[in-house]
């Protein structure tokens, strides 16, 4: 199975579309609307395996998950992800700490989904903005003890500098595979 569908989450402005576009298309965007939501796709060899990612940026964790009790089985935010990628900027304390919530509100989706909580998820917590040390606010150690809380891997990224960017999506295609 080569097809892996991924969703990059988190709240507005932490880097989510430059992060993508860094990845998909090797460019840094200064401004990108913050409103818009879409998915790109590229094929790269991991590992000798072909993987074809598609990759939803999502604009804003407000309504990138469903929380209606009743969604209908067409719901956009319905279908069911291979990974996820939760980002926050360091720069950020407030962005850190909805990555909890998040995660709570992405399971409780599943769940109405009928997704098995045995299933695994695979995701990969990202602070990103690492270039911007001097407003740090999120020491690496504390992501790093969220992610093991969460029960993922960890890494800080510059969108900006391309730091870690194509690690994030190499980690997590390997964590799917092994799911
Ligand atoms: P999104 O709302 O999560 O999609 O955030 P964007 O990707 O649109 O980025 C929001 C702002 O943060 C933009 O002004 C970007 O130029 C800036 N930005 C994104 N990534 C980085 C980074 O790694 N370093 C720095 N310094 N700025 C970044
Ligand atoms: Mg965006």
């Amino acid at each position: 199975k080569q097809e892996y569908e991924i969703a990059v989450y988190g709240r507005g402005g932490v880097g989510k579309s430059c992060l993508t576009l860094q990845f998909t298309l090797s460019w840094f965007m200064d401004e990108y609307d913050p409103t818009l939501e879409d998915s790109y796709k590229k094929s790269i060899v991991i590992d000798d395996q072909m993987a074809n990612l598609d990759i939803l940026d999502t604009a804003g964790q407000e309504d990138a998950v469903c929380e209606e009790e009743n969604c209908q089985p067409d719901c956009r935010k319905r279908r069911r992800q291979h990974g996820y990628i939760f980002v926050y900027d360091i720069t950020d304390r407030v962005s850190f700490e909805e990555m909890q919530p998040l995660q709570e509100s992405i399971l409780r989706h599943r769940q109405r989904q009928n997704i098995s909580s045995e299933d695994s998820f695979p995701m990969i917590l990202v602070g990103n903005k690492s270039d911007l040390e001097a407003s740090r606010q999120v020491f690496f150690e504390e992501g790093a003890s969220l992610a093991e809380q969460l029960g993922c891997k960890f890494v800080e990224t510059s969108a900006k500098d391309k730091v870690n960017v194509e690690e994030i999506f190499f980690d997590l295609v390997r964590g799917i595979r092994k799911a």
